[in-house]
């Protein structure tokens, strides 16, 4: 008959022989490796590696279509043609630029992983339909990756936004998609707190659950921001933050106010933001 303090001594010797296996079947590497800056606050991040502090120009699109002779001066002013987005894409090829997303530049604040050299970010705000008919063609011609930020509540609300379909195809194709709110509503005058997380927070969550995805990055409706914002974008998860405040240098500080450039509708002006 074998005594109950037998089976745990026999129980005892299976665990320790276990956690040995287990062990010695650890990678040397990971064992001997020293300890990488993988800081979980932008905080930390600073405290090692200091307030850093890089040239990322991330461009800002809204409509990327032909032009329509009713076309208003305001769209005129914003919208990009399918040509000049193709010679902008080709230009920035051409002239040594490298398309990063958000990620590598969060890793370059976070981590202290390297960047390529003149780095650019891409980016499409309020889901506009056309964006998906004629800048995403484009973008995979040159291999390009982009952030779509998009207001949740208006993914398939009309013909001229982009539907859920269209979202999980882009993803497939390498984009990434972002929170641009729910309503896409001025955040800094949000005085009811509950409001703030139903657009900050609720939005990501909703993304998540119909994309599949982490959603990562946000950026404010109007660019409107505040400290209190910035403190919601921070609760709810967010790595990163895109305003509308126009610059290019991005700072390790400013993870949740990243500067913009709200891009041109002319190749010429292009030039003069990348030179050659
Ligand atoms: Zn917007």
């Amino acid at each position: 008959m074998i005594r109950p303090i037998a089976i745990v001594f026999m129980a005892g010797i299976l665990v320790g022989f276990l956690v040995g296996l287990s062990f010695f079947h650890l990678p040397l590497a990971a064992i001997n490796k020293p300890k990488a800056v993988s800081a979980t606050s932008i905080s930390e991040a600073r405290a090692v590696l200091g307030d850093r502090n890089i040239d990322v120009p991330i461009l800002v699109y809204h409509i990327v279509r032909p032009a329509y002779p009713s076309d208003s001066a305001m769209v005129r002013a914003a919208a990009v043609t399918p040509e000049v987005f193709d010679t902008q894409m080709k230009y920035l090829q051409s002239n040594g630029y490298h398309v990063i997303p958000f990620s590598a530049l969060v890793n370059y604040f976070t981590n202290g992983s390297p960047l390529p050299s003149r780095p650019v970010i891409i980016n499409f705000d309020d889901a506009w339909e056309d964006q998906y008919v004629y800048a995403l063609p484009i973008l995979e011609k040159y291999h390009n990756t982009a952030t779509f930020f998009v207001p949740t509540n208006w993914i398939g609300s009309k013909s001229s936004f982009l539907t859920w379909a269209q979202l999980h195809q882009m993803l497939a194709l390498g984009m990434a998609v972002g929170s641009h709110s729910r309503s896409h509503i001025p955040l800094a005058d949000v005085t009811d707190p509950g409001v703030l997380v139903s657009e900050v927070q609720d939005s990501k969550h909703i993304l998540e659950k119909e994309l599949g995805t982490t959603t990562n990055e946000f950026a404010y409706p109007y660019g409107s921001f505040s400290s209190t914002t910035i403190a919601a974008v921070d609760a709810a998860g967010y790595k990163a933050a895109r305003t509308e405040i126009f610059g290019r240098y991005q700072l390790t500080s400013n993870i949740f106010a990243l500067r913009a450039i709200n891009a041109p509708t002319t190749t010429a002006q292009f030039e003069k933001i990348f030179p050659k």
